[in-house]
């Protein structure tokens, strides 16, 4: 069928597109991603999947890139964590609509998306805002679960040195993205910090066993030094000793 594929980003499109290709649509991609903050990023995402899509021969279009209509809709939920599975369902919301839209006026059957690739995406709401907005136009909904290809999606974008965004896309998701490194990062330095206090009667114990070497290899040169002057001050006073030697 003609089919308009949603897509998100270039690293998501690379297994549905293999994919759908394999099951015979024609397809089209869609980038509608007023949700990508800022502007710089959505351009970002933007020119790595056209230039994907380029070298694949398939046709990209791209939506309205509005940031006010999506902070009119999911972004009302933008100050309570608690609210995310409702702020997300409002994100895809729109911008499935937007697909949906285009494709109704262009002539597609059906409408897909790439969102399912990633595991930190609510994959039954995806479905349901898909089918919901498919429903109301007419369109096939061509809904897959790529959750599975997530890993595959990951080692093919780093081989072709795709860029990889590190947060979904929203203003509150890069937020949430850098808190969680923070966390991670003080996580770690902590477990560093733990590892080191638990080495420390070791390392004692072994810095006092070289400190013991230290001062027996020290105390053996002394005697040493001692044995040889006690030798050259006999020498000198019995030269005659010396010379029968
Ligand atoms: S976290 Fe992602 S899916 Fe959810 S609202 Fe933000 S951009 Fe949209």
């Amino acid at each position: 069928m003609r089919l308009l594929l949603h897509a998100c980003c270039g690293p998501c499109s690379l297994e549905p597109l293999r994919l759908l290709l394999e099951e015979g649509h024609d397809i089209t991609i869609a980038y509608m991603n007023s949700n990508i903050h800022p502007q710089a990023e959505y351009e970002h995402r933007r020119d790595t999947l056209m230039e994907f899509a380029r070298e694949q021969g398939i046709p990209v279009v791209e939506g309205v890139y509005s940031p006010k209509a999506w902070a009119n809709t999911a972004g009302v939920y933008a100050n309570d964590p608690a609210m995310r599975p409702w702020r997300c369902r409002a994100c895809y919301r729109q911008r499935l609509d937007e697909a949906c839209d285009y494709a109704l006026t262009n002539g597609f059957d059906g409408v897909a998306t790439t969102l399912t690739v990633s595991p930190y995406q609510y994959t039954d709401i995806i479905r349901e805002e898909l089918e919901a907005a498919c429903a109301l136009r007419g369109l096939v909904p061509v809904f897959r679960d790529y959750t599975d290809q997530y890993p595959e999606a990951t080692r093919r974008s780093k081989a072709l040195g795709m860029y990889r965004q590190n947060y979904c896309g929203c203003a509150v998701s890069k937020k949430e993205a850098e808190q969680e490194r923070e966390e991670r990062r003080i996580e770690r330095a902590a477990a560093k910090a733990a590892k080191l206090a638990a080495e420390a009667p070791k390392r004692a114990a072994a810095e006092a066993a070289r400190a013991k070497k230290r001062a027996e290899r020290q105390a053996y040169a002394e005697k040493r030094a001692a044995q040889r002057a006690a030798l050259k001050a006999y020498k000198q006073a019995h030269p005659s000793d010396a010379q029968d030697e």
